[in-house]
Formats: structure tokens, sequence, C-alpha cells
């Protein structure tokens, strides 16, 4: 499914991601978005959660809104 919106950017260079788009993608308020800039394209698109230190994406917990794997979690533990 392509969805296709014609939006005006405002005075601090601000969009807004229609309805449609957010529920299809399943973006809500407070989520993170990835903005690439690519030739004459802008990419947006919602930023996976990732380990802070090792890039893993399982086994994540959350600290202060960041997303931290069981491992580096015991890491950080065996430096204490
Ligand atoms: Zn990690």
């Amino acid at each position: 499914m392509i969805f296709t919106n014609f939006r005006e950017i405002d005075k601090l260079g601000r969009i807004v991601i229609s309805k449609d788009i957010r529920r299809h993608l399943n973006i809500h308020a407070g989520d993170v978005l990835q903005i690439n800039a690519e030739g004459e394209s802008i990419i947006i698109k919602k930023a996976e959660k990732k380990c802070l230190f090792c890039n893993a994406d399982e086994n994540l917990v959350e600290l202060d809104g960041k997303s931290v794997c069981r491992d580096c979690v015991e890491k950080l533990r065996a430096l204490t």
C-alpha cells in the first residue's frame, strides 16, 4: 500500500505525518524516527530499538529511554 501526502514544512522545519500513515506504520507520540537524506530524498522510518552499546536487537531493557541488552547490563554490572 502506498500513501502519498503533500505537507507544508513550517518555520521551525516541522512537518505533520498524516494519521493514516502513522496508523499504517504503528507510529505513536514519543516514538523515535530515523531521518536520512539521500540525494534529493528524505527517508523517514521508525527507528529500530537496538542496544546502546553493541547494537543487539534482542533481550532489550529500557533505561532512561535508552535500550540496553541484558548481556551489556551484565557487563556493566561486573564493572561495579
Ligand atoms: Zn548490548
